[in-house]
């Protein structure tokens, strides 16, 4: 029996079983999940997720970075299907929901149109992609890195991880190493639920964040090259200290990011070479981490961060090197989308404001070469990459059931 699309809801104790059914993949004591990208659990998560899949009547292919496509048929085989879904690895100390929410929400979709015996017009595809954490091998977001082509396949199936496992290996040693060419699956659009990973939604008891943008980002990679001497007998004023310096260039980019409004400045490590109490810090390494969501203050962040650096070296005649060693420009997701995402958030009566990503996504990469949009619900105090990382039934539901809808009025209803 065919009930009417417009009152659809997904199975929201099916959905809240299958995300503590797959956190058993890497459990951990304090409640989180270690399933390490391409390791034995990441393995047992696959397996099951195939399977679980196959018996929704989906056929899975894997492409030979272990991506994997579970297609549903739609009436018009002759359009590339609409994707969704997000990732099944986690940090070695990650929550349930990072990634999972998303992958598991694609399939209770597919499992409510499958229960509710509606045909979409368009196919559909879940998909779970390989290494979006990172942790145990660079990049992150990998798989969608290279299905849209910013790094080659040779060159990620070389990465190793520390303990020289090359990502060839890895995938071989699960039997994850599809057939499916790496960038074949064609998409006519992509979407992705995630947890927000940050306090906004709920600081502001929204259910739903309508996600626009993703920010930009540039990392640098510094060094300080100032003059170790003694501490004792080195006066203030004939002082080269790196150290010094590198604490004027941490207050600079905070102040920057401040007074440009909508960026963020991070220096996340610094290292003291051979450091000691009674020597003047004579080398520093460090990194930056500067990010926003509009290509024009990303530029300006750049330009000001070089500027403060040379003016503060020059001061303090110390030498700063900054090695820009990646620059993202931010992302906008696709309007046709993000509005359809909104329409279905406002028809199924859920608060909702629109929002931009701090976190980079899969579906950031993707939207390089597909319509793309995301949809975030809220996670408990913001927090993520923890094992306290936490959502409500309650939200992945409502995030499932935008997902849902969005993919109705996308995908279209088979007459
Ligand atoms: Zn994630």
């Amino acid at each position: 029996m065919t009930k009417p699309a417009s009152n659809l809801q997904i199975d929201s104790s099916r959905l809240w079983e299958t995300i503590h059914t797959t956190a058993q993949f890497g459990a951990t004591p304090k409640g989180g999940v270690r399933r390490l990208t391409l390791g034995p659990e990441d393995k047992q998560v696959r397996d099951w997720f195939r399977t679980a899949c196959e018996k929704a009547g989906l056929e899975v292919q894997v492409d030979g970075l272990g991506n994997m496509f579970a297609l549903r048929r739609g009436r018009d085989m002759s359009k590339p299907p609409l994707g969704l879904g997000s990732h099944l690895d986690t940090q070695p100390t990650g929550g349930k929901f990072d990634g999972i929410l998303g992958t598991l929400a694609a399939l209770e979709v597919i499992r409510t149109l499958n229960d509710a015996g509606i045909e979409t017009e368009l196919p559909l595809c879940v998909t779970n992609w390989t290494n979006e954490e990172g942790s145990r091998y660079a990049p992150a977001m990998m798989g969608s890195a290279a299905f849209v082509g910013d790094f080659t396949v040779d060159d990620i199936l070389g990465r190793k991880d520390a303990a020289g496992i090359s990502v060839a290996e890895a995938l071989d040693s699960i039997g994850y190493r599809g057939d499916r060419p790496v960038g074949a699956q064609p998409f006519s659009g992509f979407l992705e639920l995630h947890i927000e990973q940050g306090p906004i939604l709920e600081a502001e008891g929204k259910t739903i964040g309508v996600v626009e943008n993703g920010q930009g980002v540039l990392w640098y990679d510094g060094k300080i090259t100032g003059f170790e001497s003694h501490a004792g007998s080195t006066p203030m004023n004939l002082r080269r200290d790196a150290l010094a310096t590198l604490s004027e260039i941490v207050l600079a980019i905070e102040a920057i990011a401040v007074e440009l409004g909508n960026a963020v400045g991070t220096v996340g490590e610094a290292v003291i070479a051979s450091p000691s109490r009674n020597v003047i810090p004579g080398e520093i390494a460090f990194t930056i981490d500067a990010r926003s969501a509009d290509a024009a203050i990303l530029a300006q962040l750049d330009e000001r961060i070089r500027a403060a650096a040379a003016g503060i070296a020059a001061k303090r005649k110390v030498e700063v090197a900054l090695d820009l060693v990646w620059r993202k420009e931010p992302t906008h997701f696709d309007k046709t989308l993000v509005g359809a995402v909104e329409s279905a958030a406002n028809a199924l009566g859920y608060a909702s404001r629109r929002i931009t990503s701090g976190a980079g996504h899969d579906a950031c990469n993707l939207n390089a070469k597909v319509p793309t949009a995301m949809i975030f619900v809220p996670c408990k105090d913001g927090v993520s990459h923890n094992e306290l990382e936490d959502a409500t039934q309650t939200d992945c539901a409502s995030g499932a059931n935008v997902l849902l809808h969005t993919v109705l009025s996308l995908a279209g209803v088979a007459k």
